[in-house]
């Protein structure tokens, strides 16, 4: 795809470094147990986004904050080697964000987030909206603290560009979040967390109650799409052998939202968006299983 035709596309939010250690069996509280295999993988919602939406075919800038530690260097490299404008990324005192994760030999996992530089990203600052001005997608998780997404949220609506938010972790969305969100994309976990409704389909009419447009990821079983006044439509998953569903989620939006900017319908953007992380869920990690444009295209 030709890059000067790219449509920009900002996202605001966190970046980690995910430290992973493989057991047999999780230590109990005082106990020392031995690893089988040590990972180290960039990740974090925000830059996991951006990372997808720059493999999807976008001009990606991002904002955000990491650490003056070697996690940082090593952070703003992976952005840069992905093509990702990093201006936005500031480099402030103290540890860059990190996620510490145990994987035991079944698969259960266990994570420590230690937001480090991402807790200090509590409003915008100086450049960011020259950054926002003209980009067609902002999008908006919540692994970063509320002032600042609320902030990000509103100069996004402001410039024009359509705002689509990741409501993950799950937490209560205040009504200035709310009212300049354009479009927002939980899993079905998040969205029962959010509406109180298990069912996706009610989770889904409640959520239409306080935005204009939304997407229910359900795994396996594809999307749960509404908009406003129309009837809900389900979009299916694209059939493959899972290896690692880590990332589907955050695939799924970032090539949704750069189909979206590139003017196609909302379900030619959901199956765009379906194929990448189909795509995504046949490889292991997240940022690393991620698509390319060509990849989704031929696939
Ligand atoms: P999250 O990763 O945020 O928990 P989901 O598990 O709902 O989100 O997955 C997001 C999207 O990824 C789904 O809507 C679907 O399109 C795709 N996906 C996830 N798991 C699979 C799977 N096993 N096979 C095919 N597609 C999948």
């Amino acid at each position: 795809m030709n890059r000067a035709s790219a449509p920009r596309i900002a996202v605001f939010g966190s970046v980690n470094m995910d430290l992973v250690a493989y057991v047999d069996v999780a230590p109990a509280s005082g106990e020392t147990v031995q690893g089988r295999e040590f990972r180290q993988i960039p990740g974090g919602k925000g830059a996991n986004q951006a990372v997808a939406a720059a493999r999807a075919g976008a001009e990606v800038a991002f904002l955000g904050a990491v650490g003056d530690d070697a996690f940082g260097v090593q952070l703003r490299t992976t952005l840069v080697d992905h093509g990702i404008e990093v201006s936005g990324l500031r480099t402030v005192a103290g540890t860059s964000g990190v996620a510490h994760i145990v994987v035991e030999g079944d698969g259960a996992n266990s994570i420590i987030v230690v937001p480090g530089a991402n807790g200090t990203v509590t409003a915008l600052r100086e450049g960011d909206i020259q950054l926002l001005d003209g980009v067609r997608a902002l999008l908006l998780q919540l692994e970063t603290p509320m002032s600042g997404v609320v902030a990000a949220a509103r100069a996004g609506r402001s410039l024009g560009a359509t705002t689509v938010l990741t409501p993950a972790p799950a937490r209560p969305l205040p009504p200035e979040l709310l009212e300049c969100v354009d479009v927002i994309l939980p899993n079905q976990h998040e969205a029962a967390a959010i509406t109180g409704q298990d069912d996706p389909e009610r989770a889904l009419a409640a959520l239409l109650e306080t935005v204009p447009e939304a997407v229910v990821t359900l795994g396996a079983d594809g999307v749960l799409y509404g908009r406003r006044g129309a009837d809900p439509v389900r979009v299916p998953a694209v059939r493959v052998e899972p290896v690692d569903t880590t990332g589907a989620g955050d695939t799924f939006c970032g090539a949704f939202a750069v189909a979206r900017a590139e003017g196609r319908d909302p379900e030619t953007a959901l199956r765009f968006a379906a194929k990448a992380a189909a795509l995504s869920v046949r490889r292991h990690g997240a940022s690393t299983s991620m698509p390319t444009r060509a990849e989704i295209d031929a696939f």
